[in-house]
């Protein structure tokens, strides 16, 4: 029986040496594309992997990543703003 990466949809051919790949079938390139964007998503949103609320997040970006979860946009590098945002003044 072959399983189909929910990412880009092709058929896994070899399985991913990962638990959580059970839980989403993915092909080894979408499993390390998910890995690299966990630790973009863990820096951007300081989660700390020993507290289960931030566990939870990261959860939800990775069911979001292999578009399982609607709703969440994935998260973009802010661009630093020196400027910031003042201008009005009371
Ligand atoms: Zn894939």
């Amino acid at each position: 029986m072959s399983k189909t990466c929910l990412k880009c949809g092709k058929t896994i051919e070899e399985d991913v040496d990962d638990p959580a790949a059970d839980k989403y079938p993915s092909c080894g390139a979408c499993w390390k594309e998910w890995t690299t964007y966990a630790v973009t998503v863990m820096n951007e949103l300081r989660l700390d992997m020993s507290l289960p609320e931030h566990r939870k997040a990261l959860r939800k970006y990775e069911r979001a990543f292999f578009g399982l979860e609607k709703g969440i946009s994935e998260i973009e590098k802010k661009p630093d703003n020196p400027e910031g945002q003042h201008g009005h003044h009371h």
